[in-house]
């Protein structure tokens, strides 16, 4: 099956006691448990929606078995904990999304894990390899440079120092890009984005083969981030339309990216899709669109970013991204603001730097909203 009808087929459980199409909300926390081998429990993560939810995501990625979370944080946070013990050493891009920089700041080291942090390209994260390297963390496109990682050469990398792989696949989502094919061995999504799609719903998910899946769950219980069984369900249906909202997103993207290089009352474009993208010929060569999400500034660098976004009449100022509607937000002041200003200032988040998640609006209106918002 293609991408686009695992979107609306794969997982679904039907109604059999009503004929319904679309699998029923199982609100139930208590389950009998006399004469059955597997009484659910929503903590345990085998609670009927969750169980079609992962096999759908599962479907997607092309992966056996995992997990999901009540948030992408707690996805992340439970795969790296589940693969590190005090003594490993774990590399991570530099460039990878705040709350996952804050959250390796924060409790590595507390846990006695050592890491480094290693530039986009992957020969800076092979060079980081040391021979107790046990896991290497990647993302890409990156949040909000739009950097593009070769996963190809970084899962080599990995294989020969015998490291496990671990990618945050939000941005391109499994529509445009499919990192378990590539050799990577653990997926990683922020539900809340993409996925979801709505800007109504928090969620995570961690898919892989079924013997890592099972570390990860079995970290998961004891930690408790599970997904309630109405946003298992908001999620799946999101799902179905992933393939057309991601395709209709990136199109547009590409047409923004397009005329904000082109119009000289803008400053720097950061699209993989434009061809003078450092990370151009890769993304062409791992994925199958350039994602919806892009960067840029403005050609003044005394315009304040305020008063650009609250211009806008379209373009919604707000955080978070991957929605059906098209926001905008300044990533030094939102999802960049744990990150520490040296750190900031070391992968070029300037404070007028403007991260735009495209939707699926007509692109002719979008490209009107930013154009009379700075030359009004
Ligand atoms: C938002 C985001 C996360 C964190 O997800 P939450 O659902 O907010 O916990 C992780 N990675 C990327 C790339 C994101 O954009």
């Amino acid at each position: 099956m293609h991408a686009d009808t695992k979107c609306v087929h794969s997982g679904a459980d039907h109604d059999a006691y009503t004929g319904g199409l679309n699998t029923p909300i199982f609100p139930s926390s208590a389950h009998e448990y006399l004469d059955r081998e597997d009484t659910a429990y929503p903590r345990y993560f085998n609670t009927l929606n969750q169980k079609v939810l992962v096999r759908k995501i599962c479907d997607l990625e092309g992966a056996e078995d995992g997990v999901v979370f009540s948030s992408g944080m707690a996805a992340i946070s439970s795969v790296l904990l589940s693969f590190l013990e005090p003594g490993d050493h774990a590399v991570l891009q530099d460039e990878i999304y705040g709350g996952s920089h804050a959250f390796v700041d924060a409790f590595f080291r507390r846990f006695g894990i050592d890491y480094t942090y290693a530039g986009t390209g992957a020969g800076d994260i092979a060079a980081a390899i040391r021979p107790e390297t046990r896991l290497i963390f990647i993302e890409t496109p990156t949040n909000p440079l739009l950097g593009i990682v070769d996963i190809r050469a970084v899962a080599e990398a990995a294989k020969r120092s015998g490291c496990l792989t671990v990618i945050d696949n939000t941005f391109a989502t499994p529509i445009l890009q499919s990192p378990i094919s590539l050799g990577i061995d653990v997926v990683i999504h922020s539900g809340t984005k993409y996925l979801g799609g709505h800007s109504d719903l928090s969620a995570g998910a961690a898919v892989t083969r079924a013997d890592l899946a099972a570390k990860i769950r079995h970290t998961a219980v004891n930690f408790g981030g599970n997904l309630n069984a109405l946003s298992c369900y908001l999620l799946e249906r999101s799902l179905k339309t992933l393939a057309i909202r991601v395709k209709r997103q990136s199109e547009n993207a590409l047409e923004m990216a397009r005329y904000l290089d082109g119009d000289p009352a803008f400053g720097k474009v950061r699209y993989p899709g434009l061809p003078d993208h450092p990370g151009h010929d890769t993304a062409r060569g791992q994925m199958s669109g350039f994602g919806a999400m892009l960067s840029f500034e403005l050609g003044d660098p005394d315009f304040p970013v305020d008063d650009f976004m609250k211009r806008l009449r379209l373009i919604r100022p707000a955080v978070s991204l991957g929605g059906v509607e098209s926001t905008i937000c300044d990533p030094a002041r939102t999802s960049h603001s744990k990150v520490t200003p040296e750190a900031r200032a070391r992968q070029g988040i300037s404070n007028s730097l403007l991260r735009l998640s495209v939707g699926i609006e007509n692109i002719d209106d979008l490209v009107e909203d930013v154009r009379q918002a700075i030359y009004r």
